[in-house]
């Protein structure tokens, strides 16, 4: 991976890192136990809803730290699966990706997969993972 790509991608994940920080420091709720029944129980749903985005948003932000260790280690834009690079597309599109196309919609196919045929998914799986050694 060139280092001119690597740049732009720390300089976009520290950007991004920013950017649900101050997000997140919006969405700490509003402890409203003032006004009727309905105020309180709107209040709750917003709270609610501020929880599941900021886990979200917190699930992100674990994955762009995770990618800027990766950048910092050498080791970003290689497949944890079988070790390929991860083509510089994928990587615009989904930055935090770990997997090339290939690891990614075979552990994909493989965990959609229940019961009767999940084991020939884990055949593909498996031969995908080990396509490289
Ligand atoms: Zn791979």
């Amino acid at each position: 991976m060139d280092r001119k790509f690597l740049k732009e991608q720390e300089a976009y994940f520290l950007k991004l890192m920013d950017d649900i920080r101050n997000k997140m420091s919006k969405f700490t709720g509003t402890h409203l136990t003032n006004g009727d029944l309905v105020d309180q129980t709107l209040t709750r749903d917003e709270n609610n809803k501020n929880i599941k985005l900021n886990k979200r948003l917190s699930s992100f932000l674990k994955k762009i730290t995770y990618s800027l260790h990766l950048i910092e280690n050498e080791m970003y834009g290689t497949c944890e699966e079988c070790e390929c690079t991860i083509s510089k597309e994928r990587l615009k599109a989904r930055p935090t990706a770990t997997m090339c196309v290939e690891c990614k919609e075979a552990q994909e196919a493989y965990e959609r997969c229940t019961h009767k045929n999940r084991s020939i998914h884990q055949v593909q799986w498996m031969n995908v993972s080990n396509k490289i050694q």
